[in-house]
């Protein structure tokens, strides 16, 4: 298929055929290849433009080329006896997303692209759902977290999280993000993630904090605008 010219692998066209998406829309035509190169991008996308193929798709290939040890949790810790505290999530992908239902919205979506993939787990970390439902979704370490910032800060906080193996961040709807006030989340928990991440920043406007947020934020990335 198309998407098998942009670099993507089979198992991920198979999936799209499945879905009766055929052929890529320009912001995934433009995305795609550039995300697989490992490069930073700032994309401005509206909704209903295939923004969430546009980062998921690169991004589920890349989790699949890893070798499986860079996806599962580092040593158990030494714990002299004490009852060992759970193992962090360490997840090698986190999406930002200013609502709880962009989340869910993009977790399904990521399901059902990796219908042909071997295992990989993707989990929502949003505002409002239950704790103890969260920790029973951390405790499958899952390699990809949507997540609202607030909810997903207060579990880095408590130690249920851990961004030190994260390979890429997504920022989706990075403007709503800003005007629902989430800046200083997003500034404590990219306080916390690796210098090597690959970042990607789709945003409906690119106008005044955006901007500032991006420089900030990317390094040297490609523009797209559509
Ligand atoms: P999004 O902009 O990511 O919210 O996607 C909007 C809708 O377009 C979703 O229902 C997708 O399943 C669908 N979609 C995404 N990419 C394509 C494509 N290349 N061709 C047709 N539909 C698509």
């Amino acid at each position: 298929s198309a998407f098998i010219n942009l670099g993507l692998h089979e198992a991920l066209g198979r999936a799209l055929a499945d879905l009766k998406i055929h052929t890529p829309t320009p912001v995934q035509a433009q995305a795609i290849p550039v995300a697989l190169q490992g490069r930073d991008l700032l994309v401005s996308s509206q909704t209903g433009s295939g923004k969430t193929a546009a980062f998921m798709l690169p991004a589920l290939q890349k989790i699949s080329e890893m070798p499986a040890p860079a996806r599962t949790s580092g040593r158990p810790e030494r714990t002299n006896g004490r009852r060992p505290r759970p193992e962090p999530a360490r997840p090698t992908l986190v999406v930002l997303t200013p609502t709880r239902e962009l989340a869910q919205q993009v977790t399904s979506a990521t399901t059902s692209f990796t219908k042909y993939m071997r295992r990989i787990v993707c989990t929502s970390i949003v505002g409002g759902m239950p704790y103890p439902r969260q920790l029973d979704m951390l405790a499958k370490m899952p390699d990809i977290l949507v997540a609202t910032p607030g909810r997903l800060l207060d579990h880095m906080g408590s130690g249920r999280i851990d961004l030190s193996n994260l390979s890429m961040l997504v920022f989706d709807e990075a403007d709503r993000m800003l005007d629902m006030g989430f800046s200083e989340d997003i500034d404590a928990i990219m306080a916390q993630t690796p210098e090597t991440r690959q970042t990607l920043m789709f945003s409906a406007t690119m106008q005044g904090r955006i901007a500032e947020l991006a420089s900030d934020l990317l390094k040297d990335p490609v523009r797209i605008s559509i």
